[in-house]
């Protein structure tokens, strides 16, 4: 046996945590009858767990992955829009003639929009690993995947 927590899933939808050999019933109906053992946890933390995301709805837990990816790039940044739009806009706009893009019109570009420099610096860098920018000077790129 793997554990002895239960995760059960009752034919309402609702999932509900319990122990093993103990009655379960479901947490939102009720029903003792339809509960279907859908995993079992070790330790009680990861029962609990495991029922706040059964009982997400899935739309909802990625809404929730993307916020939270959100903020970790860019911790605190509420007076300016976020840096990485301005960022897409700019690629957009400065890139239109040949692909080929310049430090020096980005910061101006960026400073209009009134981010810091190191806004900027943090887009490059995090266009470059995701492989949207391939450095062709030292101040300058060429947009390769957008
Ligand atoms: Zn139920």
């Amino acid at each position: 046996m793997a554990g002895k927590y239960i995760l059960a899933r009752c034919s309402c939808g609702f999932a509900t945590g319990g122990m093993i050999g103990k009655r379960l019933s479901c947490g939102r109906c009720g029903s003792i009858k339809n509960m279907v053992t859908e995993s079992t946890h070790e330790t009680g933390r990861e029962l609990a767990n495991s029922v706040k995301t059964a009982n997400m709805p899935q739309d909802l837990r990625s809404e929730l992955d993307k916020r939270i990816k959100k903020s970790k790039t860019y911790p605190k940044n509420e007076k300016n829009n976020d840096p990485s739009k301005t960022f897409t806009k700019a690629i957009i706009e400065l890139s239109n003639q040949n692909s080929e893009i310049s430090m020096s019109k980005l910061e101006v570009y960026f400073d209009e929009n009134g981010h810091s420099k190191q806004d900027l610096l943090n887009c490059v860098g995090v266009a470059e690993i995701e492989g949207m920018l391939s450095r062709t000077g030292p101040r300058s790129w060429i947009v390769l995947d957008f």
